[in-house]
């Protein structure tokens, strides 16, 4: 470790961004690079605590704690902290297959449990993760490496999210021939149709990975739908193996009272057309504007937020984001101890930029909707609200009751309905015939992957429900580990 007194001397320093009133004139990414000598210094802050928390990748209280790829945190910050950037590309490449995704959106489960973190603010890991993985694409030391040799073994994965993307790079690294099929236009799963390109650019960051990935012999089959366009029994007769990542793309709904009513969407509809004109220049015939509108989101979660920026940008003439749950405190609670992941208070981007078009962090705390009302054409009007109190019920469990005398009617033409998602889809799980777990996944261990056909891999939100990329890149490396060795008799990937 080249610079012991490092946490002592210096500050924790993120990059400048571009600041909410001018980024909301585009879909750019709005992070600045940093200097160099400050991302070293960055890098200095790194302790050498002796028991690296940051890359242990566990689940605590049902949160993760440190890196779930195990990356090996310690080793390139210091290795920045020397200026061998290729040298940190190339360990940081060994546990993470696309380090400028999670370097633009992970939540940093490390920095949480980062052991400077105890006393004073953790190590930018995340910052210092993504300028390794810039430098390297500015570099050139990224490209394509085909492997050398091919096995002649067949591998099918559905779904071109980030656990498909892990596992097709894996797998084609051991030599195997990977088609990767998707439903959609485009592949890359919620990298390319979920996270707005604000957080994660699609034709610079997501196409400039896809390409590699092409190069190397990955193929890609966009617009089928296996189990539609391509029947779901022909895996099993065309492919020696398959791996299934179809992701957890069920919404929950909100059925109360005017839920049929025009101008309520689910906040991917309205997510994934959007992004869809921000790529084809154009919007088509699914396009929901929020220009002009009153906008009300319901739900305070990540994709909330989304929904935030992008209505932003629309150029909406309000935002509201209702959130059922308490506002988290300030600093951790005391049921919330060092290294679980901080529940905290936070501003995201999304609620930055509401904040500087009107004033105020657009979250609403312990707030419900129990109507929505329409007008004489069905087109929804308002969202009518309600306070709650969370108590516990005769069972012990915590359950929110509505505050009598704090109603309330707020005006709303566009309702974006934020609520987290309830599974995968079953169409595909229902004609393979495979086991499910008792909230509606793919039944398969974690770690082992393999589903109740033999031959037939699960990775991903479709087999933990909707989580993070992070969980999604590990959970895709490791199934291609357990494809390679079931269709090897061994393996040597990690
Ligand atoms: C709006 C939004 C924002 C998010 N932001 C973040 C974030 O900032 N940071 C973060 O860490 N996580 C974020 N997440 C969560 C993260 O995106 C997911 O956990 C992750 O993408 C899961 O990866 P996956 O590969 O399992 O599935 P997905 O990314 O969902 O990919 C599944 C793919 O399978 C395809 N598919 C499904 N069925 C079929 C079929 N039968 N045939 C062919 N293709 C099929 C789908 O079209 C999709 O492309 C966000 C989620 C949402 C919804
Ligand atoms: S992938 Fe996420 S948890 Fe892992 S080092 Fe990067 S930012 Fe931290």
């Amino acid at each position: 470790m080249g610079k012991p007194t490092g946490f002592i001397e210096f500050l924790r320093e993120l990059p400048s961004e571009v600041a909410p009133a001018d980024r909301i004139r585009n879909w750019d990414e709005f992070h600045l690079p940093m200097l160099e000598e400050n991302l070293r210094t960055q890098g200095a802050r790194c302790m050498d605590c002796g028991i690296p928390f940051c890359h242990t990748g566990t689940v605590i209280s049902g949160m993760a704690s440190g890196c779930p790829i195990n990356n090996l945190i310690p080793e390139w910050n210091d290795l920045v902290y020397r200026g061998l950037w290729r040298e940190a590309l190339d360990r940081l490449h060994k546990t993470n297959n696309f380090p400028e995704f999670t370097g633009r959106v992970c939540p940093a489960p490390c920095e949480g449990s980062c052991v400077l973190g105890i006393t004073n603010p953790p190590v930018t890991i995340k910052n210092i993760e993504y300028s390794i993985a810039e430098k390297g694409w500015d570099e050139g030391w990224i490209t394509a490496h085909p492997p050398t040799k091919r096995t002649g073994k067949k591998v099918a994965i559905i779904g071109s999210g980030p656990a498909g993307l892990c596992a097709a790079a894996q797998l084609n690294t051991a030599g195997h021939t990977v088609t990767v099929f998707e439903r959609a236009d485009r592949p890359g799963g919620l990298l390319m149709y979920g996270i707005p390109n604000m957080k994660l650019d699609k034709q610079e960051v997501v196409m400039r990975r896809l390409n590699i990935l092409e190069a190397e012999g990955v193929k890609f089959v966009c617009n089928t739908e296996v189990g539609k366009d391509f029947p779901a029994e022909n895996l099993l007769k065309e492919f020696d193996a398959t791996v299934l990542c179809t992701g957890a793309t069920r919404p929950r709904d909100l059925p109360i009272e005017g839920r049929n009513l025009n101008g309520i969407h689910f906040a991917m509809e309205f997510l994934t057309a959007n992004t869809q004109a921000v790529l084809d220049g154009h919007p088509n015939q699914n396009y929901i504007s929020a220009a002009g509108k009153d906008v009300i989101i319901i739900g305070g979660g990540d994709t909330g937020t989304d929904c935030v920026g992008t209505s932003i940008r629309h150029g909406c003439k309000s935002v509201t984001q209702l959130e059922i749950m308490p506002q988290p405190p300030a600093e951790r609670a005391a049921n919330n101890p060092w290294p679980e992941w901080p529940k905290v208070y936070r501003m995201d981007y999304g609620q930055e930029e509401a904040a500087a078009m009107f004033g105020d962090d657009p979250r609403v705390y312990t707030t419900t909707a129990t109507k929505f009302e329409g007008d004489e054409y069905g087109q929804v009007k308002a969202v009518h609200t309600v306070q709650v109190l969370w108590e516990r019920n005769e069972k012990g469990q915590f359950v929110p009751n509505p505050v009598p005398g704090t109603e309330k009617v707020l005006p709303a033409q566009l309702v974006l309905l934020a609520m987290g998602f309830l599974g995968p889809e079953q169409p595909l799980l229902d004609a393979l015939g495979l086991d499910r777990d008792a909230r509606s996944n793919v039944k398969a261990d974690y770690g082992k992957y393999t589903t109740s056909i033999p031959g037939v891999f699960a990775a991903g939100d479709c087999r933990r429900g909707q989580s993070l990329v992070v969980w999604a890149f590990n959970e895709g490396r490791e199934a291609a580990r357990e494809c390679d060795r079931y269709l090897m008799g061994s393996t040597d990937l990690p």
